[in-house]
This record gives structure tokens, C-alpha cells and sequence, in this order.
């Protein structure tokens, strides 16, 4: 977000502080591109001036509710907003129709009750303060009004909060939908203990797990919470005792270990203690444990011509059986979110209906999978519908206040992901090695560095053989839509706010005159800026003019 930035001695200024993200400070000297300050928290911090962001002296105490109303649209004007509300225990706020949530850690029942959510029953949007349940309202209202589905996405990192916000969501239009009133546990609550206890693992900052002991957590009574919730969604006490085999023989599939096998490139079961594992296995789940058996050490390749029957040495055994495992619980957790689907009511003919997608963020790790491809790709998918959001909002602002937008660019990753999902792309090379026997990891690195050399969103890392690096964005749900934002106008005033701050450059445009747009036309004129929009309401100002006018009034006060 390089804004050319006006700063003199005496600005107001964001600097970055390892510790704080950001520190507010006053410049005390500059030289060429070099721009020294003094921090409020005592320090003289020396830095380049791309690295300084101008400070809002005029913002509101109490922040604003929408960021598009922030002088300075950028990161730590932003986090400033942010911290600002937070303290006030408001943790949402807008940025046009997107929702921010900060995660409270702590309870707020007032601001999920039945009283609040009678408030923005069909309130307009923007109308109250901004809320989860304002956004479901607006998808609702969509819905009935012009007889479209809609989704609602919430994103953000491990232990945002977008669970709970999901939840809210839900909780919301279960409550437009009448189904709310029901006293005692109704499925739709109950729903969410059953899926959370079989779609959830712990990670750090969250404790909803399952595999590890967790302080605070007595696994004993959750397990008879689950069960309770089970009956309540419709499991009966067969199909439970069902689910848990299925997660047993899953828990001993883990346990069975692979030696290497006297022919060449195949594998055996390691010793009594894998076996047993596996023939216990194969008990829950009802299967012949030769069968079992077979599968996890062999594997079958399906081409158009035949039907082969490769063996697998024992690393690759380990993968199986870790890939057979994954496939029956998904299997598991499918069939569970079908039965509830049945048992709330669904109208499987129903043409509309709202989405809520809980989606986890980006993911890099040392070592990345598939896995991490697939997360990380969905989030690409994600983001490109995001800036194509984001866009059109802004376009739509413009044309409302009739002004030039060709200024905006519209930041796109579509050849992120052609790269993963076009004809010819990784995913469609990635099927095609899998139908090849032969096929190694070397081969299907391989494959790619020369397909793709010339590619300027792949990389193959110095020395490696099979590991290939996709350069992505990874951009960050809030500051990308303020990206955008900063491409067209990121400041916008109402012609009374801006007279109100700038009339002190130019008193004598408003003598005699009332009408703050020319007022406005005048001052802008006077101070010799160019490329701003005059809209029907507001003042569109280009990136760094604020700081401009702002530097011009700091002499003038
Ligand atoms: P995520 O799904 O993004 O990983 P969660 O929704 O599970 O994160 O949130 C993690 C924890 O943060 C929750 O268990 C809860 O304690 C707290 N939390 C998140 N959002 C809220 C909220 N709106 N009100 C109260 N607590 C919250
Ligand atoms: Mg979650």
C-alpha cells in the first residue's frame, strides 16, 4: 500500500514497531527520503519515508463504523479503527458490505439475544451499528425480495472467531425462520455440537480437539454431551454404535506399520502388533481382513486399457493407509451432515437458500502437502471472487455519485489460477501422473519444471527434485478490499465534512456562500490538486492528496 505520502516536520505519523505493529510519532527531521521520528512511546525511530503513514488527527474518539469513512485508508489507520472500537467492546465494523469481526474472548450475551436480533429484523443496512446479524438479514431480505441464493463467507485465520461467527449466522435466520422458538434444545443448536465434535481438530489457539487432552476439557463428559446431541439430531443408538466402530477402526488403521516385502517394491505387515491392529480393524468394520489386508499394501491403476495391480513398498503403504483412513471418515462426516440435513427439515426442492461457509485461510508450512495445495488454492478461488466483490462495490459508489472510475484497477489472480486449474494446468497433470504406474515423484516434479519453466507464478527451488513453489498472493479478507479501494479514491468526504476540515485553507470561498460543493470545488482549485472527483455528495480524493491537505493546514493552524 506505497501511498505517496506528503510528510513534513511536525506530521503526525504511523511508524512500524516490532513490538506494537505500528507506533504513532511526530517527524522531527527529514532529509532526501529519510524521515526521522519521535514515537509517543519515547523512541526516535529513523526510517524511509515510503515507511510512514500520515496520522488522522481529526478521527473520531470513538472510531468510525465503516472504514470507508476513514481519512486515511491504510494498514495502520485501520488497526488504529480496529483497537479503537475494540476497547469500546464494539468488535465489528464495516468496510462497505463487508463485515469485520475482532474476537472478543470473552461472552457479550446482550449482543446476541433475542432483543438484538428483533432489532435488525429487516433493518436497513448500514441503518444500525454493524453486526453478524445485520449481514444475515441482508442476505435473507435478498433472498425472499429477489428470489436468489446467497452466500455468506466468513474467512480469517485459525481462532478468528469465524465458528462462532458462523454460528451466529445461523443462529439468526433459524430465528427468521421461526424455528427458533422452540424451548429446549432444538436440532438446529444440537447440530453444531455433532459436527464440531466430528469436523474440528485442536489447534493452537482453539480447544474445540479431538487426538490430544486438553486442560479445562473432561473428554468423558463431552463424549456423553456428543451422544446426547446425537439422539437429538435423529442418530439412533444403532447407526451411533456404528459411528464410533467406524472411528475405532480408523484410530487402529493409524497403529498398522509395513516391512519390506521379499519381492521387490512391496511390503508386508510389520509384526504381530500391526496385525492385530489390522484384523481388529477389519472386525469394525465388517470387512475380510485379507481383503483389508491387500488393499493397504497393493494398489490398483485403472487406464482405458487395463486394469493393473501394482504392489507398493512400505512408505507408500503408509500413504495408503493413511489415505484409506481420511476417505472413510470424510465418508463418516458426510453421511452425519446428510442425516442432520434430514432431520432439520430440509426442503431438498427448495431453489433458494443462503450458504454460510466457515473457511479456514491460507496455509504454509515447511513442509506442504496436497492438502495445503488444495486449502490454499480454494483461498485463491475465494480471493478472486472477493476483488470481483470488492470492485464492483466500489464501481457501483461511483456511478451512485456519477464520477470517473477508470482510475480503479482491478487486482487479479486469475493467472494463479490457471496455473492450478486451466487445461493443461497442475491439477489436470496431477491425474494424468496418477494414471501412469511408473509415475514418481521425481517424474511428476519433473513434468512440471518443464512444462511450467516459463511460468512466472511457478518456481522450482534451487537443487530440489521434486518440490515446486506456487507464487501466490496470500492476500489478507481487510486489507485487500482496501487495496482496491486505494487504486481508485481511498478518501472520500462529504462536502460538509470537507469543508468543515479544509476551509481554513481558503476562508474567503466561503463568505456569503452556503453551498459546500462549490465551496469544496474552490478550495480544491486554490490548492492547485488535480485527478480528485467531484461527486454528487462527496469529494473523491486520490491516494496521498489528504496528506497533502492535511500538511497545507497543519501551517496554516
Ligand atoms: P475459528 O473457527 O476461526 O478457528 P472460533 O470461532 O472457534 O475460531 O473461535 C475461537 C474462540 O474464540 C472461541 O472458542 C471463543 O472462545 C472465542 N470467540 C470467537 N468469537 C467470539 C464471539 N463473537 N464472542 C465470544 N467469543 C468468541
Ligand atoms: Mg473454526
Amino acid at each position: 500500500m506505497g501511498t505517496p505520502v506528503n510528510i513534513i516536520v511536525g506530521s503526525h505519523v504511523w511508524v512500524e514497531d516490532p513490538t506494537l505493529a505500528w507506533i504513532d510519532g511526530e517527524v522531527v527531521s527529514i532529509q532526501n527520503n529519510e524521515v526521522q521520528v519521535q514515537t509517543s512511546n519515547g523512541k526516535k525511530v529513523t526510517t524511509d519515508k515510503s515507511k510512514v503513514f500520515p496520522k488522522d488527527m481529526e478521527a473520531p474518539p470513538g472510531g468510525v463504523d465503516d472504514m470507508t469513512r476513514l481519512s486515511y485508508l491504510h494498514e495502520p489507520g485501520v488497526l488504529q479503527n480496529l483497537a479503537t472500537r475494540y476497547e469500546l467492546n464494539e468488535i465489528y465494523t464495516y468496510t462497505g458490505s463487508i463485515l469485520i469481526a475482532v474476537n472478543p474472548f470473552q461472552r457479550l450475551p446482550h449482543l446476541y439475544d433475542t432483543h438484538m436480533m428483533e432489532q435488525y429484523k429487516g433493518a436497513d443496512f448500514g441503518e444500525l451499528s454493524p453486526h453478524v446479524f445485520a449481514i444475515a438479514d441482508a442476505a435473507y431480505r435478498a433472498m425472499i425480495n429477489e428470489g436468489k441464493s446467497n452466500s455468506i463467507l466468513v474467512s480469517g485465520e485459525s481462532g478468528a472467531g469465524k465458528t462462532e461467527t458462523t454460528k451466529m449466522l445461523m443462529r439468526y435466520l433459524a430465528h427468521l425462520g421461526g424455528r427458533s422458538g422452540v424451548e429446549g434444545r432444538t436440532v438446529e443448536q444440537q447440530s453444531n455440537p455433532v459436527l464440531e465434535a466430528f469436523g474440528n481438530a485442536k489447534t493452537v489457539r482453539n480447544n474445540n480437539s479431538s487426538c490430544i487432552e486438553v486442560e479445562g476439557i473432561n473428554d468423558a463428559e463431552e463424549y456423553l454431551a456428543t451422544r446426547r446431541a446425537m439422539d437429538i439430531v435423529g442418530i439412533n443408538e444403532e447407526e451411533q454404535e456404528a459411528i464410533f466402530r467406524v472411528v475405532a477402526a480408523i484410530l487402529h488403521l493409524g497403529n498398522i506399520n509395513f516391512a519390506k516385502g521379499t519381492e521387490i517394491d512391496s511390503s508386508v505387515i510389520k509384526d504381530e502388533k500391526s496385525r492385530f491392529h489390522l484384523n481388529t480393524a477389519a472386525e469394525l468394520l465388517k470387512c475380510d481382513c485379507d481383503n483389508l489386508e491387500k488393499a493397504l499394501i497393493t494398489r490398483v491403476i485403472v487406464t482405458p486399457e487395463e486394469i493393473i495391480t501394482r504392489t507398493l513398498d512400505p512408505d507408500s503403504a503408509l500413504v495408503s493407509r493413511d489415505a484409506f483412513a481420511k476417505t472413510i471418515y470424510s465418508r463418516l462426516f458426510d453421511w452425519i451432515v446428510e442425516k442432520i440435513n434430514v432431520s432439520i427439515g430440509q426442503d431438498p426442492n427448495s431453489k433458494q437458500l443462503i450458504g454460510v461457509l466457515d473457511i479456514y485461510g491460507f496455509e504454509s508450512f515447511k513442509v506442504n502437502s496436497f492438502e495445503q495445495l488444495c486449502i490454499n488454492y480454494t483461498n485463491e478461488k475465494l480471493q478472486q471472487h472477493f476483488n470481483q466483490h470488492v470492485f464492483k462495490m466500489e464501481q457501483e459508489e461511483y456511478t451512485r455519485e456519477e464520477i470517473n472510475w477508470s482510475y480503479i484497477e482491478f487486482v487479479d489472480n486469475q493467472d494463479v489460477l490457471d496455473l492450478i486449474e486451466k487445461k493443461g494446468g497442475l491439477i489436470a497433470l496431477l491425474d494424468e501422473a496418477c494414471m501412469f504406474p511408473r509415475s514418481t515423484h521425481e517424474t511428476f516434479a519433473q513434468k512440471l519444471y518443464t512444462t511450467f519453466k516459463n511460468n512466472k507464478r511457478f518456481a522450482k527451488p534451487k537443487l530440489s527434485r521434486t518440490n515446486f513453489t506456487i507464487v501466490h498472493y496470500a492476500g489478507d479478507g481487510v486489507l485487500e478490499a482496501i487495496r482496491i479501494s486505494c487504486a481508485g479514491y481511498p478518501t472520500r468526504k462529504t462536502f460538509y465534512e470537507f469543508v468543515n476540515r479544509f476551509g481554513v485553507l481558503a476562508p474567503e470561498v466561503l463568505e456569503g456562500s452556503n453551498d459546500d460543493k462549490i465551496a469544496c470545488q474552490k478550495i480544491l482549485v486554490k490548492m492547485g490538486l488535480e485527478n480528485y472527483q467531484i461527486g454528487k455528495t462527496k469529494v473523491f480524493l486520490r491516494a496521498g492528496q489528504m496528506a497533502d491537505l492535511d500538511a497545507r493546514r497543519a501551517e496554516v493552524l
